[in-house]
C-alpha cells in the first residue's frame, strides 16, 4: 500500500480511497517508488505498462488504450543531434495520457464515480477519453478560449464541456468549487499522475540503450513531467541502475512564465509578474500547485528555466514541420527553447539531449493555420 505525505502540514495517509489533496488543504505527494531493474521489464508490453513493477498499484491495469513507449527520433536541430520525444503519439495526442492511464487505474482500485477535471485542454481530453473508456461520468471545465480541437476531443468521447471565461486559475477555481459534486480527478493535484509522468524517465533511459541523456527540456506548465522525469531517475538511481542524472529544463513561454519569473529573482516561490496572452496555451499557467518542488527539481538537476520569446515560437514549429514533426505550438517551445540552449553553449554538440514534444499539431490547427500565414 503506497502511501501519501503531506509537504505541508507533515501528514502521511495510507493511499487506499480516492483524494486529491490534504486535510490541511496542501497537495499530497507519494513516498518514493522501489523502482525497477532492468530485468524486470515487462518487455512484452509495447506502452508503459512494460514498467508495471515500478508503479504504485495493487494489481494490472483495468483500463489501457496502449499509451506510452512512443517513439524517440534524432534528428539535426540547430547544427545538433537532439532526440525528440514524441508524447504527441500518444493515444490523445498529448503526454498527459502517462498520468492519466495511472491516476485512473488508482481511482478505479478505490472505487471512484463520477469525475471532473480543469484543463487548458490537453489534460481534459485525456482525462475525458479515459474516463470513457472506464464508463465513469466526466466534466471537464475549459477556458472559453481553449483550442477548438481540443474541446471537440473532449465533447466526442461524451463528456460535459464547462466553458469558463476568464484566466486559467480561473477555470481551476471553478473546479475546486465543483468539488463536492464529484471526484476532482485533477491532474494538477492527484499524485498519481506525476507517478504516471514518471515513466517517461524509464522510457527514454531504456530507449537510450540503458543510458541517461545529458538534457532534457520539456515545455513546462504545472510541472508534471520536470516531477515525474525527477521522480523516475531518482527511483532508477535509487535502485543502481543509474548512477547520474540529467539536467532537466523546463521551458515556458516569456510571456506568461511563473517559473521562470521565480527563476530570474532566486526564489522557488511564486513572485509577482504580468501575464501576457501566448499561442502556447498549454503551459499558460498562472499558479504551479508544485511550485516549490519543481524549482527544487530544476536546480538539484543542474537545470534551469528558458524563457521563450513569443516571436521564436512559430519558427519553431514550422522547422519542425519541415523535419516531418507535427507539434501544437506548446510543444514547439521545447524546440525553440533548445535553439537558445545550443546558441548561448549551455548544450554541446556531443551532450545526449533530448526535447520532449508535448502535443500533436492536430489538437490546434486553427491557431497553426495563423502562425503559417499570419493575418496582420
Ligand atoms: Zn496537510
Amino acid at each position: 500500500m503506497a502511501t501519501y505525505q503531506c509537504p505541508i502540514c507533515g501528514a502521511s495517509t495510507p493511499a487506499d480511497r480516492p483524494i486529491w489533496r490534504c486535510r490541511c488543504g496542501g497537495h499530497l505527494n507519494l513516498e518514493p517508488g522501489r523502482g525497477l531493474s532492468r530485468d524486470e521489464i515487462d518487455s512484452g508490453e509495447a506502452n508503459l505498462w512494460r514498467y508495471r513493477a515500478a508503479l504504485a498499484l495493487s494489481g494490472p491495469p483495468r483500463i489501457s488504450l496502449g499509451e506510452g513507449w512512443t517513439p524517440l527520433v534524432r534528428r539535426q536541430w540547430a547544427g545538433v543531434a537532439v532526440h525528440f520525444k514524441l508524447e504527441s503519439q500518444m493515444p490523445t495526442g498529448s503526454f498527459k495520457d502517462r498520468g492519466t492511464a495511472v491516476m485512473l487505474n488508482h481511482l478505479l482500485e478505490f472505487g471512484v464515480g463520477a469525475i471532473h477535471e480543469d484543463s487548458s485542454g490537453n489534460a481534459g481530453s485525456s482525462i475525458a477519453t479515459y474516463a470513457a473508456a472506464a464508463g465513469l461520468p466526466c466534466r471537464i471545465y475549459v477556458p472559453t478560449d481553449a483550442p477548438r480541437g481540443k474541446i471537440v476531443q473532449i465533447a466526442a468521447s461524451g463528456a460535459e464541456v464547462h466553458a469558463i471565461a476568464g484566466t486559467r486559475q480561473a477555470v481551476a477555481d471553478a473546479a475546486l468549487a465543483a468539488s463536492g459534486e464529484s471526484f476532482y480527478a485533477s491532474h494538477n493535484w492527484q499524485p498519481y499522475f506525476i507517478e504516471g509522468t514518471k515513466t517517461l524517465a524509464y522510457e527514454l533511459w531504456e530507449q537510450l540503450g540503458f543510458a541517461v541523456p545529458d538534457n532534457i527540456l520539456v515545455p513546462t506548465g504545472y510541472g508534471s513531467n520536470i516531477l515525474g522525469l525527477e521522480r523516475g531517475f531518482e527511483e532508477l538511481q535509487l535502485r543502481g541502475e543509474i548512477n547520474r542524472r540529467p539536467r532537466l529544463f523546463a521551458v515556458q513561454a516569456a510571456n506568461c512564465a511563473a517559473l521562470a519569473a521565480a527563476w530570474a529573482a532566486g526564489v522557488n516561490h511564486r513572485v509577482p509578474f504580468t501575464p501576457e496572452p501566448t499561442v502556447a496555451d498549454g503551459i499558460a499557467t498562472l499558479k504551479p500547485v508544485r511550485m516549490r518542488e519543481v524549482m527544487m527539481a530544476l536546480r538539484r538537476s543542474r537545470g534551469g528555466v528558458v524563457a521563450v520569446p513569443e516571436a521564436e515560437i512559430a519558427p519553431a514549429l514550422i522547422a519542425l514541420g519541415r523535419l516531418g514533426l507535427f507539434v501544437e505550438p506548446t510543444a514547439a517551445t521545447g524546440a525553440a527553447a533548445c535553439s537558445r540552449l545550443i546558441n548561448d553553449g549551455t548544450i554541446r554538440a556531443d551532450a545526449a539531449t533530448v526535447v520532449v514534444l508535448t502535443g500533436h499539431g492536430l489538437k490546434a490547427t486553427d491557431k497553426i493555420a495563423e502562425l503559417l500565414a499570419p493575418t496582420e
